[in-house]
């Protein structure tokens, strides 16, 4: 270490502090990477790598970046999930004694870019701290473009954890090493994470303190309080300067909202599709019509928090009627939100002190919309509407403010003058003055010199090495005469000169620039300053401008497409008349969708069992209810006739086999998992999808553990459920369950083809149509001739599953094994097997056991489990 330069151990001294991340240190007008930092960028900036002395005995590898590109370099490397550490030189390097002092200034981090560029303008960025504590477990999310800062809690259920966690779609997740490595595997997607732990109590808390409103922490809960405090430790600790605009806390309980696993929201695609993970095609996309960016992401959150509390749906079902019925009043709003811009954001930047002019007239000019936005509100005769522009703060004196000082195309940069208006500051405009006086002196003295000398071609320029000159061109030359200037520079075809006079007349320009530049540097930074005075009521502004573009983004959406206002019950029953799939509606452009309704009711049709073949409807009518449900609790008209939805605490949806195989798991097994989930939590006022149950396993079990688990749900939970099943045979449930009800897609069979007709009606069906479905999707003419020949054999043969049928059921009955039937109280043994139990000890063993256990106790997955170790011991 010590053979190296003092440079080069200073940089050793920095990367210290930042061992997880680049260090970009500045030289010059470079940020320099060292050592391994420069290999692994180079290769992922693909920029050469150099070397350079430093002492040591060899070359030091080295890559730099041009500072002024370096915020493109930077969102590359924070892209990949890398952090990188900013050195600057913190002193001026003219009047350093020795090496220049630098020091880390930010961090930036994938949870923590504040450069709008980087950030796409419609989603949130968020960086989501998690701990455990008191028995609990805390999370906090905070996006730092916005300064939005939500925290929670629940006891120690990670499935609720990690549901929320993915919620947020964290850029970055940051909590002790423990806690990271059970989020890592059990979550769905990779994320960026950062160990870390608060280490002083103390310190944190005068963190929090300085961050915080003082009334806000002490209501914090234990728990919450403590991932809050690591949240403001990690943030201050990397950002390293005010982040005022994190000032509100927004608290809220998990439990508060219909509750959505994050399968459910896969599955439904309420953000994205699950085939390509697009927009487009997801209940967000159909609903989003929204003008600011800040519309669009609070639309984001009311599709993922769909609300529980009745008068609240109301509430905003009746903003959204009002301006469905009031088209005018809609295309007024809609054109005054448009030219608003990202207030959230810019307000962000004005926090953090890196607004520059262009972003604070920005600002101006969405301000300005706010009072026509209030107005067109109040006039509108809407007493929702009216309700939230009421009393509003609409940020004038802010607006004022702005124009008054700064200059209506203020530059970007903001060290380089051209900002301030005339009038603001009285020394600034004298210096403008002096400056103006000046440049009228330099055209004086070009018109007098060309008098002079003749020379028509004679001109005054100014360069930054050798300020203001006479420009003579060669062929002019001749005629000068010898000693009226001083010589300055020669180019190829003119010459420059000075003389004492100019020299003169240029310090005064130049200081006077120099100082006009420093002093509109100060105005603004001041302007900006008091700007940051206001960051609550602009926040306040924010939020209400991105909720009215939310209301009139719903009501357009709902008006375009003919939807119509649910009614919202606190019964049980759930009515839909003529259902529409949203979004399958939206994506048939020419071909009109089929309508269903759909009836549950407590009394005698709270499970309905969907059969039909592949390609029928069926999925398509499942989800088509939950989206209905979920868009009514959010406060959009629905895709219906008519339709009565009661409140629905939580969707929990298990659909198909189609799922990948995360985490090594088998499909069934997830299916399982699910299932074990849904008999845990769901309650009567749960709505329940379970799409081809028990597909991923045999036969015989798949369909005896879809029976025991619609069972279940029938005996124990009692919620709302749509089940699709390919096996027909469980249509027999109708009779011994006494609410569910058999129905199926219908098609139509005339001369060996069939046509889907996409219409729900009530029986059960007789035949999957599986070999149609392959040769509809195009599999050789050998492939299907053999499938029905063998069809042919097997249904002569009496298959297994419909010997199944023919063994008489009582409740909670489970098939087991491919041919043993089980009840609870008796077994029933298939006779090719007789032989086979009567001589082997251990199935003797096992069927004693059988009589043991006590089904009715037993959740679906407990008599899973016991099958599966049964037939290990087999
Ligand atoms: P299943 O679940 O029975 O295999 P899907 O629900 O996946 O069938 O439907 C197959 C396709 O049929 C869908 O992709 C959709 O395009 C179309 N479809 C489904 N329901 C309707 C409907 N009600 N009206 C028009 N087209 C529909």
């Amino acid at each position: 270490m010590s053979g190296y330069t003092p440079m080069i151990q200073q940089y050793f001294e920095i990367k210290e502090e930042a061992k997880d991340a680049f260090l970009f240190f500045r030289l010059g007008d470079f940020y320099e990477m060292f050592f391994d930092d420069a290999i692994l960028a180079s290769r992922e900036l693909e920029i050469t790598l150099t070397g350079r002395g430093g002492g040591g005995t060899e070359k030091i590898p080295m890559c730099g970046v041009p500072y002024h590109s370096a915020e493109n370099y930077i969102n590359r490397l924070v892209e990949k999930g890398y952090k990188v550490a900013i050195c600057e030189q913190v002193e001026d390097p003219a009047s350093a004694k020795g090496i220049v002092k630098r020091e880390i200034v930010r961090v930036v981090t994938p949870g923590t870019v504040m450069e709008t560029k980087a950030l796409p303008s419609n989603e949130n960025n968020f960086i989501v701290a998690v701990v455990q504590a008191e028995e609990s477990l805390a999370l906090a999310a905070c996006d730092l473009s916005t300064g939005e800062l939500y925290v929670t809690h629940m006891s120690q259920q990670w499935n609720v954890l990690i549901d929320e966690v993915q919620l947020y779609e964290p850029a970055e997740i940051i909590g002790d090493a423990g806690i990271l490595d059970t989020l890592k595997e059990r979550l769905n997607i990779t994320v960026p994470m950062t160990p870390y732990e608060v280490l002083e109590q103390s310190v944190a808390m005068q963190l929090v303190q300085k961050q915080l409103k003082e009334d806000e922490i002490t209501l914090l809960s234990a728990p919450r309080l403590s991932v809050i405090q690591l949240m403001i430790t990690y943030l201050e600790e990397t950002q390293k300067r005010s982040l005022a605009h994190v000032q509100n806390i927004r608290e809220y309980e998990t439990d508060q909202y219909m509750v959505l696993d994050h399968y459910t929201r896969r599955n439904l695609e309420l953000i994205e599709t699950v085939r390509d993970r697009s927009k487009k095609g997801s209940l967000l996309w159909l609903l989003d019509a929204t003008q600011t960016a800040m519309g669009a992401r609070m639309l984001r959150r009311f599709i993922d928090k769909p609300l529980i509390d009745q008068a609240n749906i109301e509430t905003r079902l009746d903003v959204v009627e009002g301006l469905y019925k009031n088209l005018i009043l809609r295309e007024d709003l809609r054109s005054e939100l448009a030219p608003i811009y990202d207030l959230e954001r810019l307000v962000g930047r004005v926090a953090y002190g890196s607004a520059n002019g262009r972003d604070l007239n920005a600002l101006r000019l969405s301000l300005r919309k706010i009072p026509i936005l209030q107005q067109l509100c109040q006039s509108s005769q809407i007493p929702a509407l009216i309700k939230i522009v009421d009393g509003m703060d609409t940020c004038q004196d802010i607006a004022d403010h702005i124009e008054q000082v700064l200059v209506e195309d203020a530059p970007i940069s903001i060290r380089e003058g051209g900002l301030i208006n005339a009038g603001w500051d009285d020394y600034l405009d004298q210096l403008r003055e002096a400056s103006v006086n000046g440049k009228k002196w330099l055209a004086e003295l070009e018109a007098r010199e060309r008098e002079a000398t003749g020379i028509k071609s004679l001109k005054i320029g100014f360069n930054r090495i050798f300020g203001y000159y006479l420009e003579i061109s060669k062929s002019n030359l001749a005629v000068l005469p010898e000693g009226r200037y001083e010589r300055k520079q020669t180019l190829a075809n003119a010459e420059r000169f000075v003389t004492p006079e100019l020299k003169e007349k240029e310090k005064l320009i130049l200081e006077a620039e120099d100082k006009m530049v420093d002093i509109e540097y100060e105005q603004f930074v001041q302007l900006r300053n008091n700007i940051a005075g206001h960051l609550k009521r602009l926040q306040q502004a924010a939020t209400i401008i991105a909720e009215l573009d939310v209301y009139q983004s719903l009501a357009t959406v709902s008006a375009a497409r003919r939807y119509v206002r649910p009614q919202i019950s606190d019964h049980y029953d759930l009515t839909i008349g003529d259902g529409r799939h949203p979004v399958v509606e939206a994506m048939l452009e020419q071909t009109s969708f089929i309508t269903n309704d759909t009836n549950l009711e407590e009394a005698s049709s709270s499970i309905l069992l969907i059969t039909g073949p592949n390609m029928a409807g069926k999925s398509t009518y499942m989800r088509q209810v939950a989206l209905i449900c979920i868009m009514a609790q959010i406060g959009c008209f629905v895709p219906a006739q008519h339709a009565t939805v009661p409140l629905i605490d939580r969707i929990f949806t298990r659909i198909g086999a189609a799922d990948d195989l995360i985490g090594g798991q088998s499909t069934f097994m997830v299916e399982m998992k699910d299932i074990q989930l849904m008999t845990e939590k769901a309650t009567k006022k749960s709505l329940v999808i379970i799409d081809e149950l028990g597909r991923g396993t045999s036969t015989d079990e798949g369909m005896a553990i879809a029976q025991a688990v619609i069972e279940y749900i029938h005996h124990h939970v009692g919620c709302k459920a749509l089940v699709s099943t390919h096996f027909h045979e469980l249509s027999h449930l109708e009779q011994t369950l006494p609410t569910l009800v058999n129905s199926r897609m219908a098609v139509e069979e005339r001369d060996g083809q069939i046509t889907f007709l996409r219409k729900l009606v009530e029986g059960a069906a007789d035949s999957s149509y599986g070999i149609y479905c392959a040769e509809l999707a195009g599999l050789p003419r050998s492939i299907i001739g053999r499938a029905y020949e063998l069809l042919t054999v097997v249904e002569q043969e009496l298959p297994r599953a419909v010997q199944a049928k023919q063994v008489k059921l009582e409740q909670l009955d489970l098939f087991f094994d491919e041919q043993v039937a089980v009840t609870a109280e008796r077994v029933e043994i298939i006779p090719s097997k007789v032989a086979a139990i009567a001589d082997n000890k251990t199935e003797q063993k096992l069927v004693t056991e059988l009589k043991k256990i006590d089904l009715m106790n037993m959740t679906p997955m407990q008599a899973m489990q016991w099958i599966h170790d049964m037939k290990n011991k087999l």
